[in-house]
């Protein structure tokens, strides 16, 4: 059986990188490299060469049985029969499903692999999710006409900087674990009543909002919150965000719209120079002013829009959605072909087409 991996056309991260390979050895299968895939996370196709075959687009996706990417392929690139390995988020997209069966293509989708500890060692979406945190503060930073810790220099003392994280999941703490090393004061909302400990657990002080709707029954996402609840959630927000040198934004309700906690208004409100950094961008954004994929000034009010931070570390990046992805092919790979077990729920969460 040949596995491919498929140069990303938009993206600086390779989903397997070539440390990988020898760990793979064992499944008893080949792999196909696209030319130059790995080169923007700093590998050559030499250092492929010992364990992969370097091959053209075109001859990858003829020979190759199971096709991995990060971002899905093209439907123009499905064939009949194949295995596809990739994200292709059907809780925002449900037609992919049956777009899919259409073309005859099995797809396992690692965005629906479940959240649990059995899982967490293929879990893509929280190693780029811990990446998006660390390089937001990293962004807010460049930014930011201030310093973050505070300074005592002989020329005067200079105060922290404030920052708020509006959604504490895996890209929040680490946006808040980032945001404290560099020396902010940081404080944090979320709606799950588990983050509270978590939040104050690195030192960040946890905002109340009373009245969140329970999300035991969610596997561990978010969910919809009443009209009530976001309108009180939006009037303390922007009390705090007066205060605020900067926003980190990464609250999100799986397949649904980001809620929108940060309105133009509170924009407004802000101190000039100050940045915010919304993560759930692509998803219409927690930001009311935010533009996916832009920079943009309000009032002197930088507005970051990206929820793809984590290729702009593509090399680290790379390395841990492959080691993620290691765990996952040793699951699906038995005896050199792939295991559509439905009985394990880590294979049945993620074969979104069979
Ligand atoms: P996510 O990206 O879906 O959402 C980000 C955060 O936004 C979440 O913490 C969510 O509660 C929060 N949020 C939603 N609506 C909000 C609102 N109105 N105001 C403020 N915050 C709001 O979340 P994620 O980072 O993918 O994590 C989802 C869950 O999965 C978390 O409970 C996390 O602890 C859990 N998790 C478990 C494992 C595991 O056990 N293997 C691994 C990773 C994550």
């Amino acid at each position: 059986m040949n596995i491919g991996i498929v140069k990303e056309p938009t993206d600086n991260r390779v989903a397997i990188v070539p440390p990988s390979l020898p760990k793979l050895a064992k499944l008893g299968v080949n792999f196909l490299i696209e030319e130059g895939a790995g080169e923007k996370s700093m590998y050559s196709d030499a250092d492929y060469s010992e364990g992969a075959k370097v091959v053209d687009r075109k001859t990858l996706l003829g020979e190759s049985d199971v096709i991995i990417s990060i971002s899905p392929l093209p439907s123009s690139e499905w064939q009949e029969g194949k295995t596809l390995i990739s994200q292709f988020q059907p809780y925002n997209e449900p037609e992919v499903i049956d777009q899919l069966k259409e073309k005859g293509v099995h797809a396992f989708s690692l965005d629906m692999i479940p959240r649990t500890t059995l899982a967490q060692a293929m879990d893509v979406l929280s190693s780029m999710a811990s990446i998006a945190g660390y390089k937001a503060v990293l962004e807010a930073a460049q930014y930011l006409p201030r310093y973050f810790p505070m300074m005592i220099t002989a020329a005067g003392s200079v105060k922290p900087s404030k920052v708020l994280v509006l959604g504490a999941g895996v890209a929040g703490l680490q946006a808040i674990a980032t945001a404290r090393r560099l020396g902010a004061m940081v404080e944090a909302f979320d709606t799950r009543a588990a983050a509270k400990e978590e939040v104050q657990s690195l030192g960040a002080r946890f905002i109340e909002v009373e009245g969140a709707k329970d999300d035991t029954a969610a596997g561990g996402y978010a969910v919809e919150q009443s009209e009530d609840f976001i309108k009180r959630q939006r009037a303390e927000v922007q009390k705090r965000a007066m205060n605020s040198d900067i926003i980190i934004t990464t609250a999100q309700v799986r397949g649904r719209k980001g809620p929108l906690l940060v309105p133009g208004s509170t924009v407004e409100a802000m101190k000039k120079g100050s940045v915010i950094v919304d993560l759930a961008a692509s998803t219409g954004g927690n930001c009311e002013l935010t533009q996916n994929d832009q920079v943009v000034n309000h009032n002197g009010v930088t507005i970051i829009g990206n929820s793809n931070l984590s290729a702009l570390m593509p090399q680290d990046a790379s390395f841990l959605y492959s080691n993620n992805l290691v765990n996952f092919l040793n699951l699906i790979i038995v005896d050199g072909a792939v295991n559509m077990d439905l009985e394990n729920e880590i294979i049945k969460g993620s074969l979104i087409t069979a």
